[in-house]
């Protein structure tokens, strides 16, 4: 007998649990279907920041960032074993092209939207401080600022996530390939394959959340929703032998300005990230040696005595609008697509961060809601405490 599901969920990356879960905690059924493993995509290969992006401030994403703030402090209170805040320094020398008024306005404004809390205070360190950053350069430096931010385990956030969505009642097949749908005006008809063989399912929506593979996915939907115009960016990170004590470093590339993160990482550090434009098979990503070079520039520029042994390295791919400018300054809004916009059965979620897919996925839900039946929630994800799934 086929099964029959209110909603099917394509994609077990944080977008994809992160519907999983509000489409559960709403009351509807739910199945989700990934290929490989939870976060086998950009969710386990990111910064892993829970952040508000400070930087964004300078692309006026003022709405972006105030709710990624709001995003932060839902976190920190629903999953403290998951995402812990963290001091973050930014230095200043005199070619640093972010000067200090700029910073404390920037940081001002940031702490304004983050709704001036604990976790909004910043400050200049005194000159004593100085030679406690970690070997930080202290030869012309002029001025470090310390904000706070909060970082995660990417792949252990994503993997609590779908661990809540099943204790709400929602179904995970994984590894389970999506091959095909069929969308009819009541419902969808989809195939996939999983360990046994190939099964289909029907579902009143369906939800891309394919990540780097959203326009893939789409290409196996009849009739095919209209695809979105994106560009997959590869950012690397490298893995680095030695641990920092003071916590992040907020620095600016001498070779572009572009910002570069330096991490605590459990015993070691992770320095990151770049962007080069990606145009192969998004599981084959890796990094590059350029970048590899690039970033061990930074590391020996701001950090000279520090070892530049790298443990490991990894690459992950951001999904950004299609357009000429850098990479950099694009925005990093996420978009939610649909196949009708009265009755949306269709629903494939392009871009966006970590660090907002709660606020993402109750959109999403809240548009699918105007093909759905009512049905009587169970819960509110802002409240459900997460924690590391077993
Ligand atoms: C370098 C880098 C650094 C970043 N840093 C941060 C950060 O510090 N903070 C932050 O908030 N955000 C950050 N981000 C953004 C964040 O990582 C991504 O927005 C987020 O992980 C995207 O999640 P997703 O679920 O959309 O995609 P993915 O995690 O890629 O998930 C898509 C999933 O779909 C599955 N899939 C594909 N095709 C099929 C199919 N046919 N059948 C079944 N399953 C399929 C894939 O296997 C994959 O698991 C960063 C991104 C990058 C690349």
């Amino acid at each position: 007998m086929t099964e029959v599901y209110d909603v099917v969920v394509i994609g077990g990356g944080i977008h994809g649990v992160g519907v999983a879960q509000a489409a559960a905690s709403g009351g509807y059924s739910v199945l989700l279907l990934e290929q490989h493993a939870l976060a086998a995509g950009s969710s386990s290969r990111s910064s892993k920041l829970i952040h508000g992006g400070l930087r964004y401030l300078e692309g006026h994403e003022f709405g972006l960032v105030r709710e990624s703030l709001t995003e932060r402090a839902i976190l920190l209170e629903i999953a403290p074993e998951l995402v812990q805040l963290q001091p973050f320094h930014i230095p200043v020398y005199p070619d640093t092209s972010r000067r200090p008024l700029a910073l404390r306005t920037g940081l001002t404004l940031y702490a304004v939207l983050g709704g001036l809390n604990r976790a909004s205070r910043f400050r200049k360190l005194s000159h004593k401080e100085w030679d406690a950053l970690d070997g930080l350069e202290t030869r012309n430096l002029q001025a470090v600022y310390q904000y706070f931010d909060a970082q995660t385990n990417d792949t252990e956030l994503t993997r609590a996530v779908m661990q809540s969505a099943l204790e709400l009642g929602a179904s995970l097949s994984c590894p389970a390939e999506f091959l095909s749908a069929h969308i009819g005006p009541e419902d969808c008809e989809i195939r996939y394959r999983d360990h046994r063989g190939e099964k289909s399912c029907q579902a009143l929506a369906l939800v891309n959340a394919g990540g780097p593979w959203v326009n893939a996915i789409t290409a196996r939907i009849s009739p095919m929703p209209a695809p979105v115009a994106v560009a997959l960016v590869q950012g690397t990170h490298l893995v680095l032998k030695d641990s920092l004590e003071m916590g992040c470093y907020y620095l600016e590339a001498p070779q572009d300005r572009r910002a570069i993160f330096l991490l605590p990482w459990g015993h070691q550090s992770l320095l990151g990230t770049t962007e080069s434009l990606y145009r192969g098979d998004p599981m084959e990503v890796s990094p590059l040696q350029q970048e590899i070079d690039y970033l061990l520039e930074v590391l020996q520029h701001y950090f000279p005595g520090r070892s530049q042994t790298v443990d490991d390295s990894f690459a992950g791919l951001r999904v950004l609008p299609a357009a000429n400018s850098a990479a950099f300054g694009r925005s990093r809004e996420t978009r939610l697509a649909v196949d009708n916009r009265i009755h949306p059965r269709v629903l494939a979620i392009v871009g966006g961060k970590l660090t907002g897919y709660r606020a993402t996925a109750s959109k999403a839900m809240n548009i699918l809601r105007r093909s759905l039946p009512a049905r009587k929630p169970r819960a509110d994800t802002a409240k459900l405490v997460l924690r590391p799934a077993p």
